[in-house]
């Protein structure tokens, strides 16, 4: 299982359930079982989805939306 969360910087980044400590590209460690737990997901791909839609929420899918407003 995967399980997706942020970190405090507001990144959403997904993780293998059994890793202990996970880095943020902010530079904070933290371990993931102290973290709270967005999603759980059977596999990579769609914790990755997930963490795109998470991020998308943050800013208001701003890169996406271009191609709309055309
Ligand atoms: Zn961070």
């Amino acid at each position: 299982m995967y399980v997706v969360f942020r970190c405090d910087c507001g990144r959403a980044m997904y993780s293998r359930e059994d890793v202990a400590q996970k880095k943020c590209v902010c530079g904070k460690t933290f371990k993931i079982k102290s973290r709270r737990i967005i999603a759980k997901t059977e596999d990579a791909q769609l914790a990755s989805e997930k963490v795109r839609e998470l991020q998308e929420e943050k800013y208001g899918g701003a890169y996406f939306t271009t191609a709309d407003k055309m």
